[in-house]
């Protein structure tokens, strides 16, 4: 694996694999890299020959009272894992390299449509960092195929709308959600977690099993389903960012006795200080 943090060095020794037919695939990441990012990579190894993988925690989807500065960074052991994996290109930049001109002055891009709900509005401006930085990614390495996780749902449903809005000839490809032995999504921040905490956090997986388990079940009480689960959460000890059953493809708002049968249940709470993330899909 040749790990590169210029953006002219990542050009030149990808023009000369592309120039022998090679096709690429890129897995973006912020690092501190889990069994979760590891299997993106042996998703990315299996559909083209050229894999590259880029770490970058990008500054401009941290919010001001974000965990920026804190955000776990273990470089040396990602990159040992990846290495593992057979990764040909580690891409490892710097914020002056992608933001030459400052974060706050760089151009933009941004979905409006598919932000202005659920993460989007309590991270206001998250989205806008997320597509900036994976359409610069995209436009650096221009990939044939993009990994991404289904854990983040709703990020991997804007960059498909981004990347098919914006008529990018890529792939966008969503890996299901790693899973610790308890349920628990795997995420760099789980570790923030107290061990009580930590107990606790596959409430949040189990209320989203409970509530897709009585959709199954034929039940179409969506807003009386999502008001149990978040009841169920606050007397655990949550705090609800949201619960909602959604349609999976334009991610609208299912009201009751709604017909949509491709659907998708997101959750967002907090315990203590950390942010958990999670989601299930469901078709019925
Ligand atoms: P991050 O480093 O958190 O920005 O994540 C990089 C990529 O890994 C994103 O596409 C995430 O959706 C994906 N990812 C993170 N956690 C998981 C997980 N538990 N299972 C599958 N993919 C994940």
């Amino acid at each position: 694996m040749q790990t590169l943090n210029q953006i002219k060095y990542l050009r030149a020794a990808l023009n000369a694999d592309k120039n022998h037919g090679g096709q690429v695939v890129l897995v973006p990441t912020m690092g501190n890299l889990h069994e979760g990012h590891l299997q993106l990579v042996r998703r990315a190894r299996e559909v083209a020959d050229i894999v590259v993988v880029s770490i970058f925690v990008n500054p401009m989807q941290f919010g001001a009272s974000e965990d920026l500065s804190s955000y776990p960074r273990t470089l040396t052991e990602d990159q040992d894992k990846l290495d593992a994996e057979n990764v040909d290109y580690l891409f490892i930049p710097d914020v002056p390299e992608i933001y030459p001109n400052g974060v706050d002055n760089h151009t933009t891009v941004a979905n409006p449509s598919l932000s202005n709900m659920l993460c989007g509005i309590h991270r206001p401006g998250h989205f806008q960092g997320v597509c900036t930085i994976v359409n610069k990614l995209f436009n650096l390495v221009q990939p044939s195929v993009a990994i991404f996780g289904e854990k983040d749902f709703q990020q991997l449903a804007i960059i498909k709308r981004m990347s098919s809005d914006l008529c990018m000839p890529i792939d966008i490809i969503g890996v299901p959600t790693a899973r610790a032995h308890d349920g628990l999504a795997l995420s760099s921040r789980n570790q923030y977690l107290n061990n009580i905490d930590r107990v606790k956090a596959p409430i949040i997986y189990q209320t989203l099993q409970k509530t897709r388990d009585a959709i199954a079940a034929g039940s179409k009480q969506y807003g009386t389903l999502c008001e149990s689960a978040k009841l169920d959460l606050k007397a655990a000890g949550f705090e609800v960012d949201y619960f909602d059953i959604r349609n999976q493809k334009n991610l609208t708002l299912l009201n009751n006795n709604d017909s949509d049968t491709d659907i998708v249940i997101l959750a967002a709470a907090t315990l203590g200080e950390t942010r958990l993330l999670d989601n299930i899909q469901i078709s019925i």
